[in-house]
């Protein structure tokens, strides 16, 4: 730590993203991203022109990403911020309407960048737990008196608010401010975008990372009245005018466009989820349903979660296990790829669920032997 590091923040506790380990290749299930390319349209829009352009700052204000993802939902341009990814749009989120001490609450089982948010604007973080089975608890959260921010459909539990649940939580204090965060709406969720010309304090997010395969190219937007739009731009001019750079607005423009491409790679996703969650069943899991490009499930009694999380890495597979959080703990989280790749995870899946039996007896008769 430097000299010159913030007091408060030399105990940081840091996002921890999906490792992304390069001693081997793994099939990558551990962060939701997508196993498809993105669309060709993306190739085709990456030309020497484009190429050319960089040399030059790009529009800060991103106006035709701005206008072309404005088209697509039913909004103006002026509605519409676009960001760095979701991430990038939340953290202009909070450098506008958040100051230390401000009060935001959200579930107590979800996406963990909104706790380090809260850490480094110095906010205070309300952790309101969900139910047993993971659904939200919706009057906490009408009742809570601050601010909000939901991922819906929630991560890593992949459960579902419906649109009328967010209104009353929206309409209950206008001087309350409702982030939705949509990352996974795509897969099955309500989108809360009717509410946004309906009430002036909610902010729905989505982002291009995880329904149109495209988490490297970094592009997110929020959607909102006109003046939360201002705010967020004139803060963006104050901090990082070029946030998203030319290329990624090129292709956003191009992919955004390309409805039928991503709407066949989302029905493929939702169709081998079913395969995976009936496969899971199957070998005597309890599932968590899920409305997005990822399935929970409780390994354990079966197996411990964290050594079947370990024993998928050792065949090529990586999944993610929640081990700092204690309602995660007897959990997995398994992005949904391809159809090949999910029938590779259940093949291996059943070998070590097979071994691990197989050790477990053995030890019980040495026990008994001895
Ligand atoms: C993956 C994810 C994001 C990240 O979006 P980016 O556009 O890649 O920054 C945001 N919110 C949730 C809930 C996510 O799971």
């Amino acid at each position: 730590m430097s000299y010159f590091f913030l007091d408060g923040y030399e105990n940081m506790e840091t996002y921890n993203p999906g490792e992304q380990p390069h001693d081997r290749p793994y099939i990558k299930l551990n962060a939701n991203e997508s196993s498809y390319p993105p669309s060709p349209a993306v190739t085709e829009a990456i030309s020497s022109v484009e190429i050319n352009n960089m040399a030059y700052y790009e529009d800060p204000y991103n106006t035709k990403l701005r206008e072309t993802i404005g088209a697509v939902y039913g909004f103006p341009k002026e509605q519409i911020f676009v960001g760095n990814g979701a991430d990038e749009v939340i953290a202009f989120i909070m450098m506008s309407f958040f100051r230390e001490g401000f009060a935001i609450a959200s579930n107590d089982v979800t996406y963990d960048f909104y706790r380090t948010y809260a850490q480094t604007f110095h906010l205070d973080y309300k952790k309101i737990p969900v139910k047993e089975d993971f659904t939200t608890d919706v009057d906490a959260f009408v009742n809570c008196g601050c601010d909000v921010i939901l991922a819906n459909p929630n991560n890593p539990t992949g459960k579902a608010i419906p649109m009328s649940d967010v209104e009353r939580i929206v309409a209950k204090d206008p001087k309350r401010l409702v982030i939705v965060d949509e990352a996974y709406v795509d897969f099955g969720g309500e989108s809360c975008l009717p509410l946004v010309d309906k009430y002036p304090n909610i902010i729905v997010v989505q982002t291009y990372s995880k329904s149109r395969n495209m988490a490297g190219a970094r592009i997110g937007f929020g959607i909102a009245n006109k003046d939360i739009i201002d705010d967020m731009r004139n803060v963006k001019f104050c901090v990082s005018p070029f946030n998203l750079n030319s290329l990624s607005q090129a292709i956003g423009i191009a992919a955004i466009q390309d409805e039928k491409y991503y709407s066949d790679c989302i029905e493929k996703v939702i169709g081998s989820r079913r395969y995976f969650e009936t496969e899971l069943i199957r070998m005597g899991f309890s599932i968590v349903p899920t409305v997005t490009n990822f399935v929970l499930f409780k390994a354990a009694p079966l197996i411990p979660a964290d050594l079947m999380t370990q024993k998928l890495k050792e065949h090529g597979i990586l999944v993610r296990y929640f081990g700092f959080e204690p309602r995660m703990r007897d959990y997995v989280r398994v992005t949904i790829g391809k159809q090949a790749e999910m029938e590779l995870v259940v093949r291996n899946m059943k070998e070590i669920l097979e071994e691990f039996r197989e050790e477990k007896a053995a030890a019980i008769e040495r026990r008994a032997a001895s």
